[in-house]
């Protein structure tokens, strides 16, 4: 007999999942995918989801629904973690490292989608490569072919609202469509793919009638990169320490490289260069490749950047690599916050227009982050001194008007790990639950310094690997 599979979720871990399990155990499974949304990629709002978050965007504008969910508009920068983000030797991390390790060039070549295979080169002292996907290789749902369609059973406008127990197994779900229906779906083994926020929402919802992680810190520590525009760099080329940053051309996909940075106290983060960013063409194109349907470039103002454009076109098809404007570029840091974090995730007592409660976000920036940026601001200007780049600070840490953003890598709040208060072990289970598992980047106790999805499909890799052991 088949193993019955149920996917909560189609979007960039579940399309990931989906695809892995049918390469790797396709004639002994049926899958069924259960889908809130459906072709159209759409918001919180659109969806008749609600949240109430007042110092956070990342439930109105950090993930979307539909099928490819947020892999549909993100960025598609793939990074891993290692070594070098764990410096006090936390077991934990140490655990969430190798499993990056192991892992990692199979993920690659899986979101490469190519017959070549990519190994990611040796990075030295504190510069971490990546890889920005190209543009039709990021929406993870079209990695499903036809065929693939074919042996899927996909419900889509259909959203879980509940599990049914017996024993400490999960024997069913509820599931309700936006007119109300509901429908019952049963399966031996659940995967739980519907974003960190909703995940967290789910198993809140459920811990309140059975209390299975009473013990655990669901919905605790939520955290994310916090953004700022450190500096301004005129007039040259974008190597510091010897090392050029401008991204260069891998089969349509760019290699991006970005430095590691930690703080006195052991915060991770990581800098990294923004070019282009006043040329109104780049935008365009920018706005266009992460599917804005409207853009603020007029015509005259994309026509008007010619000379860029033409030395945009030249630079990609015959020396592989970004163009770059030399005369203006600008230095970003993104820092990880601190794990533990007083930041939470918790139910509302308002409902969404399916009736289910709302979730609200309890998120700020702490004195902590604060300070973080503050040292490692200084530490940058010595390094821009240092390197002889003729610079202007953006960042004034005597001021509390600085543009300090999240960034849409929630992390903390489904947290893995081996003590008492995490949330799923390393095999993606929800403790207490044996046929749950659960993948998002709130297994992450944090960010430290990359954009963590693709470290996410190595516990995907791990857990495959380890199946029906
Ligand atoms: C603008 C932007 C840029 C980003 N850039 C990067 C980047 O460059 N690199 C990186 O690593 N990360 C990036 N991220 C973060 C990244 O997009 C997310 O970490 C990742 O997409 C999350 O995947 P997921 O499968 O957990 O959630 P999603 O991809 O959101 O998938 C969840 C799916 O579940 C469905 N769903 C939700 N609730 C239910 C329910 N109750 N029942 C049934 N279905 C449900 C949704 O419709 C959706 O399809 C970015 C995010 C944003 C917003």
């Amino acid at each position: 007999m088949k193993i019955k599979i149920c996917i909560i979720g189609c979007g960039t871990f579940g399309s990931y999942l989906t695809k892995r399990l049918l390469e790797k155990h396709g004639d002994s499974i049926d899958i069924t995918v259960i889908e809130i949304g459906n072709q159209k990629t759409q918001t919180e709002s659109e969806i008749g989801l609600d949240s109430i978050s007042e110092n956070s965007t990342v439930s109105k504008d950090g993930r979307y629904f539909g099928f490819g969910g947020t892999s549909a508009r993100w960025g598609g920068q793939v990074l891993f973690f290692d070594k070098r983000e764990n410096s006090n030797n936390n077991a934990t991390w140490n655990r969430i490292i190798d499993i990056n390790d192991k892992h990692k060039n199979t993920v690659i070549n899986k979101l490469l989608g190519g017959k070549e295979k990519y190994k990611l080169p040796q990075d030295q002292n504190n510069i971490k490569t990546g890889i920005w996907l190209k543009y039709n290789k990021r929406n993870l749902f079209n990695r499903l072919n036809k065929k693939n369609l074919k042996k899927i059973n996909l419900h889509s406008d259909l959203r879980v609202v509940d599990f049914i127990f017996s024993d400490d197994k999960i024997s069913k779900l509820i599931c309700k469509s936006k007119k109300g229906q509901t429908k019952e779906i049963t399966a031996d083994i659940f995967y739980l793919t519907a974003g960190t926020l909703e995940s967290c929402r789910l198993l809140m919802q459920l811990n309140k009638t059975t209390g299975f992680l009473n013990s655990t810190g669901l919905g605790e520590n939520f955290g994310d990169h916090i953004s700022t525009e450190l500096f301004h760099i005129y007039q040259s080329a974008p190597i510091i320490n010897g090392i050029d940053f401008t991204p260069h051309l891998y089969k349509g996909s760019l290699i991006t490289k970005r430095m590691i940075v930690q703080t006195d106290d052991g915060i991770f983060g990581f800098l990294h260069c923004v070019f282009n960013k006043n040329i109104k063409s780049f935008k365009f194109i920018k706005e266009l490749l992460f599917g804005k349907r409207t853009t603020t470039v007029t015509f005259s103002e994309f026509i008007s950047g010619f000379i860029f454009l033409f030395q945009f076109v030249f630079h990609l098809f015959f020396k592989q690599k970004l163009y770059v404007d030399k005369n203006l570029w600008s230095l970003q840091l993104d820092m990880e916050q601190a794990f533990p974090n007083s930041n939470k995730l918790s139910l509302a007592s308002n409902t969404d227009q399916y009736g289910e409660n709302s979730l609200h976000v309890d998120w700020d920036i702490s004195k902590h982050d604060i300070d973080s940026i503050s040292e490692m601001r200084k530490k940058v200007e010595q390094l821009l001194r240092k390197n002889n780049l003729k610079y202007t600070p953006l960042y004034n840490p005597a001021s509390t008007n600085n543009k300090v953003e999240d960034v849409y890598h929630p992390v903390g709040c489904l947290r893995m790990g081996h003590d008492e208060k995490a949330i799923v072990n390393y095999n993606g289970q929800v403790k207490n639950i044996k046929n749950l598992f659960h993948f998002s980047t709130g297994i992450f106790p944090s960010a430290k310094s990359i954009n963590p999805s693709a470290a996410v499909c190595c516990f995907i890799e791990e857990h495959l690997e380890n199946w029906g052991k």
